[in-house]
């Protein structure tokens, strides 16, 4: 009889905990924090047709993190689908409409980092992968290093069997003209463009020259209460000997700790990489207990405008604080929290 109890007690305890674990999750809150560039960008730079495919764009790559994460999916599944989205997007310094080197090639840039395991991965100066964010979480996962460049970097998405494009892929006629121009006020010589570049009309028409930064990122937090963090970019238009920007490099322009928070950056890498801006905002909350906003208006507004440098970041922390902040006149940017209705903008005067 005794043990009969005994057994009844435990059944309705192990019956309480597992209906509080299924309320919890269900309760939980996943939040995502999306960027697709910051820079010279206002309303009387956009035609309204630009400011129209932006917003879609964003919205776009949104939808399938949110997707993700709606079905209880991880931060970082919900961070390299939103990211892949913007990747194939034209309008966007990352993968397809990336930038050109002064020799005229796409060398690409992206990392992605787990915050629960510190587990983090990148590439840089890629050529030849369609979406550059994918090869970088093999690098995480598929690999014993956190970071590989050039054609080592090549040859391992080739192993991996990730997506293989020519690199006209990349081309678009608004990044060619950016080259040249930069090119001309350099007096250097303009290489021949990429063989099999074809120009598209229409979308040359929307992409909008946002003044160097145009790179793509984003940053989650999932039921489970993990945080994830990637970005993605061509770099700057002109970039040379191999120049690799904050994108990739761990600390600087990503960074991911469940015990503090995620960013993602966008602007002048030389910047962000020697202020360590990504784990700067964290170790900010981490340390000093700052509220994420306060810490990366701290950064960006303090120190990154201090030291003469310009674009932005997008944080989120495990408790679901959303921030964004930039010295620039524009980011596009957006972000959703579970049952809220999303938020796009792109000015600097837009609501936060
Ligand atoms: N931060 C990137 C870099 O320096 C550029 C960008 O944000 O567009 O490579």
């Amino acid at each position: 009889m005794l043990h009969m109890k005994r057994s009844l007690v435990l059944f309705s305890i192990c019956f309480a905990m597992a209906g509080t674990v299924a309320v919890t999750h269900a309760d939980s809150q996943w939040s995502i924090v999306i960027h697709g560039g910051a820079g010279v960008i206002d309303r009387a730079s956009l035609t309204k047709e630009q400011d129209a495919s932006y917003r879609a764009a964003l919205e776009r790559a949104l939808d399938a993190g949110a997707a993700v994460l709606e079905a209880n999916g991880s931060s970082l599944d919900a961070v390299q689908a939103a990211i892949a989205s913007m990747e194939d997007d034209a309008l966007f310094n990352a993968g397809r409409g990336a930038v050109y080197t002064s020799e005229g090639r796409n060398e690409l840039d992206a990392a992605i980092m787990d915050g629960r395991t510190l587990n983090a991965g990148a590439v840089a100066g890629v050529t030849r992968t369609r979406h550059p964010i994918l090869l970088a979480r093999k690098v995480m996962e598929r690999s014993p290093h956190v970071m590989l460049v050039g054609p080592g970097a090549d040859a391992f998405s080739f192993e991996q069997r990730l997506e293989q494009v020519d690199p006209a892929w990349f081309y678009t006629e608004r990044r060619w003209r950016a080259l040249e121009e930069y090119l001309e006020e350099h007096k250097l010589p303009i290489p021949p463009k990429p063989i099999g570049a074809s120009a598209n009309a229409a979308i040359d028409a929307l992409v909008h020259d946002e003044g160097k930064y145009g790179t793509v990122g984003a940053v989650a937090v999932d039921v489970h209460g993990n945080l994830a963090a990637g970005t993605s970019t061509g770099g700057t238009t002109g970039k040379r000997w191999g120049r690799v920007g904050d994108s990739p490099i761990i600390g600087a322009g990503t960074y991911a700790s469940n015990d503090s928070c995620a960013v993602s950056a966008t602007g002048a890498g030389e910047y962000f990489i020697r202020l360590t801006v990504a784990r700067e905002i964290c170790a900010l909350v981490e340390y000093k207990k700052m509220a994420l906003q306060a810490a990366a208006d701290e950064v960006i507004h303090k120190r990154l405008t201090a030291l003469g440098g310009d674009g932005g970041i997008i944080a989120v922390a495990p408790d679901g604080q959303m921030a964004w902040s930039f010295n620039t006149k524009g980011m596009y940017r957006a972000r959703v929290t579970k049952g809220k209705a999303p938020e796009v903008a792109i000015y600097k005067e837009e609501r936060r």
